[in-house]
């Protein structure tokens, strides 16, 4: 005789109609099965539900009961041993495992949620012993002897109530909704880094702006630092030049204009320096215009002791190399 209640061996048909019972709970109910009119019929029942599952609804990894040599004797866990697809039994194909496996996790969902399961998994022999046999005392409040109509009609109740369509569909659903989810916080994930992106980009853009901005403002509180003459380098050069260096809040900028220059040959140019210990610094090249020119040269604060005004062969030289035409000293 087996130690689960006739009740609770009722609860296990849906589990055994989709492959979900362990060996031990399968072959109670089978015995169950030599008695119970009411699960005859719900076998019968399911069984046809069973075999209209869409293929569909299989996953991917195929039927576990294809792989052999897994129902016993390799080790597995509990749990695992748990899902194994059970001999078939009478020669009757069971139906796919798969399907057994997760009507088994909604039987163990309802277990997790409270509702009383139809066994305790951890602890069913110790358990159930304890309990009075549920039918005797349902069917005698009922005032119905067990096995009549009355509860073949309440157990197919309970079976429509708790078809296996219904959880099929609400595990396709909750499927489907975790893959939306996922699909959700991954589209989340990707929008928070595009508006990253764009923050990143528009602070840039700002920046941009106001440098430009900045480029274009007319200079503010411009100081002039120092203002020189340009004295010409030998007695016949008639040229005159000014030199100023001013600071403003783009940094320190040196004007050189220049008059009365000769003009230029092919190619030739003037060139401007500032001179520190003898190095000099590019400081600009210029072409006069009716023998007038000038140079802007914005630099880095540092004190120089002389600008001068070159004549070159041509507007290339990083070194003065023709002839020095105006020079000036400037104060430390
Ligand atoms: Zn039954």
């Amino acid at each position: 005789m087996s130690n689960l209640s006739t009740d609770r061996l009722c609860e296990l048909a849906e589990l055994y109609a989709l492959g979900g019972l362990s060996e031990k709970e399968k072959a109670a109910f089978e015995q169950h099965l030599l008695q119970c009119e009411a699960c005859r019929a719900q076998r019968e029942e399911l069984k046809g539900m069973v075999e209209q599952l869409p293929e569909a609804a299989e996953p991917i990894e195929g039927r576990r009961g294809r792989v052999p040599g897994n129902v016993s004797g390799s080790k597995v866990s509990g749990r695992e041993a748990a899902v194994k697809e059970p001999a078939p039994a009478d020669g009757e194909p069971l139906p796919m495992l798969p399907r057994g496996a997760r009507r088994r996790a909604a039987y163990e969902a309802d277990k997790a949620e409270g509702t009383e399961p139809a066994v305790s998994y951890e602890s069913r022999s110790t358990k159930t012993r304890k309990q009075p046999a549920a039918p005797v005392e349902l069917d005698a409040a009922d005032n119905r002897p067990a096995g009549s109509a009355g509860e073949l009609s309440r157990r197919t109740g309970r079976a429509e109530r708790k078809s296996g369509y219904w959880r099929w569909m609400s595990a396709a659903l909750s499927a489907a909704i975790i893959g939306l989810s996922l699909y959700g916080y991954q589209l989340k994930g990707e929008m928070k880094q595009l508006r990253t992106e764009l923050a990143s980009r528009t602070t840039e853009l700002h920046g941009a702006q106001a440098q430009l901005g900045n480029v274009n403002k007319p200079a503010e509180a411009l100081k002039v630092n120092q203002i020189v003459s340009l004295n010409p380098a030998a007695e016949n050069i008639v040229s005159k030049g000014l030199a100023s260096i001013v600071n403003d809040d783009k940094g320190t900028h040196l004007i050189v204009q220049a008059e009365n220059l000769p003009e230029l040959q092919t190619d030739q140019a003037f060139q401007v320096w500032l001179i520190k210990d003898n190095q000099p610094i590019n400081a600009g090249t210029f072409y006069p215009h009716n023998g007038s020119g000038a140079i802007y040269y914005t630099f880095e604060p540092k004190d120089y002791d002389t600008v001068a005004i070159t004549l070159e062969p041509d507007a290339h030289g990083e070194k003065p190399r023709g002839t020095l035409m105006l020079a000036a000293g400037l104060k430390g």
